[in-house]
């Protein structure tokens, strides 16, 4: 009995781990699909920009239902308005001033600021 009491209260500490380590995981599993989708996005931007699009909608859900905020160095290259995927020469205009990159989209025309000092830090 004494020893059946112990088993559970150690199987319940197992499973506190488990279910931080699930946590951790299920983030990476995202971060991972992210990257993927932003590379899929590239990669059919020249034949199907919608697609692209498409892709970029996908990666910020996924971001959303996780928890786990698009990684910095992705944030320049799609529209936070209107969700198109964002190619430097092609669709999107890219001005650096001083620490601020200011990223353009040529599609709707939102101007999105990146501060470098800021990104540097997080
Ligand atoms: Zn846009």
């Amino acid at each position: 009995m004494v020893q059946g009491a112990f088993l559970l209260v150690h199987e319940g500490a197992e499973m506190a781990k488990r279910k931080m380590r699930k946590k951790d995981v299920v983030r990476k599993i995202a971060l991972e699909r992210i990257y993927r989708l932003f590379e899929l996005a590239e990669k059919s931007f020249e034949k199907h920009p919608e697609r692209s699009a498409r892709y970029v909608e996908l990666a910020l859900k996924i971001g959303k239902r996780c928890n786990v905020s698009v990684p910095a160095e992705l944030k320049g290259k799609f529209c936070k308005k209107c969700g198109a995927f964002l190619k430097a020469g092609m669709n999107s205009k890219i001005r650096i001033a001083k620490h601020i990159v200011k990223v353009t989209c040529l599609n709707c025309g939102y101007t999105r600021k990146i501060n470098l000092i800021k990104l540097q830090k997080a």
